[in-house]
Order: structure tokens, then C-alpha cells, then sequence
């Protein structure tokens, strides 16, 4: 069976594997410039920064599976534990009885990437791996399907996992079927916007001893929903001299693509400054923004994937496999990706 799965985030990469290893000839085809989608880890002038995914938790075996199934157990590390703040006003930055919520349980030492790179370095030379290339059409030629990237031949396969997020599926999907189409368009997300500063450290007044602070969400709206002190809790991910702070955003409509870079490290600078004391601009800021980052499920989120999922078999052999669609987080992902894998090699 050939296979293309459209999307390299960690749901394309399990559905790969899995279908590699089963017997399949795949194709991934991923349509940024690395593979890892809402996984991705940046290393700059001594800096580790989390742009996506920073961790996973006890509930999310797969993850850990994995992990030992890589050979990469050891470089499971957990965040020190220190009390978790909350910023119940402006300025009021108190400490909270509650275990910590603003650091994952656990890391991975040189950064979430690894667990991408060890999924890369499985499917070499098992797949057929691009990237820096989108799939801009699937046509269905029976027996098949016909998938059209940005760049370079078309391919005829057998079999589609469709590993994007709902968003783009539905813009692939609306003309084989409008109906499929327009049911996955309505499968909600929010957008997340990651803002990771540094600041020399003489020049922060708060002890930032602690894991970090979250905002209630009624507090907060559209804006901060937590800020980490990444340099508090994990060594290793600042030089020494330099705290590291990872704020997270929800941004307003509009705002995703409408402030710049630029307009976010301000935005997060002057939300921080009286909070922390900050005495100055930052000295490095990286920012990531995420236009699909969480689905919004609602009452009718698991009839309309199901619906999909429906619509899309009777169309031939093409699976939904993804965050999108399985549930929110990298367990949720990964297990969406093997499910597809299994359902396609089943038939
Ligand atoms: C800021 C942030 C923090 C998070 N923190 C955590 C955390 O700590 N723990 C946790 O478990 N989860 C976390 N998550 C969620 C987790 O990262 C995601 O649920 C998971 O990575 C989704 O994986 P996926 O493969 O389903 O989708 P994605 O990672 O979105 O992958 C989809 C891929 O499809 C590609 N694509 C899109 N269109 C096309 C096309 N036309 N052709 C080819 N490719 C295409 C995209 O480029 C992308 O790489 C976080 C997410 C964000 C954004």
C-alpha cells in the first residue's frame, strides 16, 4: 500500500511510523520547514526555548511509551517544584496551595524537539520524509487518490492521512466533498501566541522563586494566561546570569496576524515590568504564534468528527488523524496517528 500522509506534526509522524513499519510505502509530506508542527524547540546564544509544546504529564502514557521505545527514557527530566503564583489583580501577584499548573510534570532535557528528531530518525530510510513542501490538492483517482504538493511531482497512493490540523483538511477536502468540507471548517480552534524573553537578572526585582504565575481566566480575557520563570525551575536553560520568562498569550481576534513580533514582546514586556519589576527591556525575545493551537470542542465536536470520518470512508481509503480531531495535547496526537495507521492497514 502507498501511503501519503499529508502534515509531519508528531500525529503525522506516529501515523508513519506505524504505517512504515506495517509494510506501507509512505510518503510524509510536511509543509513547513521541520518537522514537529506545535513541537518545536529553538537553541540560541546559550538559550533553550519551548516555542510549542514544553512537557507531558503523568496521564499521558503514549508519550512515555514512546520515549523508552526511542531510547530516550533518560532524557526524561522533571522541573524543580516551586510554589505556583497567581496574579489575581494587576500587581497582586500572590502564591497559591495548589500544586504547581504552570510547569508541565515533565521535560525532556535538550528540549521537546528530541522526541521529534528520535521519530525522524526511526522513519529514515523506512519513508519517502519532505518538507518545506504543502499539499495543495488531493483528487480521487480510483482506486486511489492523487496528491498534489506545492512543489514536484504529483503522487498517486492508495491511501491519505490527512495529519493537518481542521483548518486546512477542510480547504483540501471542500472540493472532493463541500458537505465534508463545511463540517470540518466548524471545527473550532484558538489561536495561542508564546512570548519567551530574557533579562539579565540583576535587572528583574522579584525573586522569582517560584514556577511561575497564572492569570484566572475572568481576570484575563483575551491576554496573559500564564507566564513560567523557565530559568527558575529548569537548569541548564539559561546562561547563568539571565532569567528566562515563557509568557503565554490568547489572542484577540485579530490579533494574531496584526501585531508584530515586535508588538508581542512589547504587549508582554509592559504586562511583566510592574509585576516582576523588570528595570529594563528584555535582551532576547523569541516569539511563536499558533493559529490552530487547542480545538474548541464543544457539545457537537465529536459528532462533526465522527461525521467527517464518515463522509471521508465512504469517499474511499483517506483517514483524519490529529489533535484536531482525537483530543487536545501530545498523547491525544500521537494515539490519533497510530489509530489511523491501524484502521488503514486493517483494510
Ligand atoms: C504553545 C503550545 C503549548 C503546548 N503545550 C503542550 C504541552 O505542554 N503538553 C502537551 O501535551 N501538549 C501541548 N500542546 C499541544 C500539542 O503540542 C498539540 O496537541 C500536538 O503537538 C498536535 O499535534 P498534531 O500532529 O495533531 O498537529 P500539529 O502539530 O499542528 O501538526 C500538523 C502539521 O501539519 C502541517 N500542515 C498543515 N497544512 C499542511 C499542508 N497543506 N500540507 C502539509 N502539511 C501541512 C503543519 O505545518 C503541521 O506541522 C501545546 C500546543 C501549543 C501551541
Amino acid at each position: 500500500m502507498r501511503v501519503a500522509v499529508l502534515g509531519g506534526g508528531i500525529a503525522g509522524l506516529a501515523a508513519a511510523i506505524d504505517l512504515a513499519e506495517g509494510g506501507g510505502d509512505v510518503v510524509l509530506i510536511e509543509a513547513g520547514d521541520r518537522f514537529g508542527g506545535q513541537v518545536r524547540t529553538t537553541r540560541e546564544r546559550g538559550f533553550l526555548i519551548e516555542e510549542g509544546a514544553d512537557g507531558f504529564g503523568p496521564d499521558q502514557p503514549t508519550v512515555r511509551a514512546l520515549l523508552r521505545d526511542l531510547h530516550l527514557d533518560d532524557e526524561i527530566i522533571r522541573p524543580d517544584r516551586l510554589t505556583a503564583l497567581v496574579l489575581e489583580a494587576p500587581g497582586d501577584l500572590r502564591a497559591v496551595p495548589v500544586p504547581a499548573t504552570t510547569v508541565p510534570p515533565t521535560t525532556l532535557r535538550s528540549g521537546m524537539a528530541t522526541l521529534i528528531n528520535g521519530m525522524t530518525r526511526r522513519l529514515e530510510r523506512k519513508a519517502d520524509l519532505r518538507i518545506g513542501n504543502a499539499v495543495v490538492a488531493v483528487t480521487r483517482t480510483r482506486p486511489g487518490w492523487t496528491v498534489y504538493p506545492e512543489l514536484g511531482a504529483a503522487l498517486v497512493v492508495d491511501a491519505v492521512v490527512l495529519a493537518v490540523p481542521a483548518r486546512p483538511a477542510a480547504w483540501l477536502i471542500h472540493p472532493l466533498s463541500p458537505q465534508i468540507g463545511r463540517v470540518l471548517a466548524s471545527l473550532g480552534t484558538r489561536a495561542v501566541v508564546t512570548v519567551v524573553a530574557a533579562y539579565p537578572k540583576p535587572a528583574v526585582r522579584h525573586s522569582l522563586t517560584a514556577s511561575g504565575f497564572s492569570v484566572p481566566r475572568a481576570e484575563s480575557g483575551d491576554g496573559v494566561e500564564l507566564c513560567e520563570f523557565v530559568s527558575s525551575v529548569l537548569p541548564g536553560r539559561a546562561p547563568p546570569d539571565w532569567a528566562l520568562l515563557r509568557t503565554v498569550m490568547r489572542p484577540a481576534r485579530g490579533e494574531l496576524v496584526g501585531t508584530t513580533d515586535e508588538g508581542w514582546a512589547e504587549v508582554v514586556h509592559e504586562i511583566l515590568r510592574p509585576v516582576l519589576g523588570l528595570q529594563q527591556p528584555p535582551g532576547a525575545v523569541w516569539v511563536a504564534r499558533w493559529a490552530d493551537a487547542m480545538p474548541v470542542v464543544d457539545d457537537r465536536y465529536a459528532s462533526r468528527v465522527a461525521e467527517a470520518r464518515t463522509g471521508l470512508r465512504a469517499l474511499g481509503r483517506i483517514e483524519l488523524a490529529g489533535a484536531a480531531y482525537d483530543g487536545q495535547g501530545l498523547d491525544a496526537a500521537l494515539q490519533s496517528g497510530r489509530a489511523a495507521a491501524r484502521r488503514l492497514l486493517a483494510t
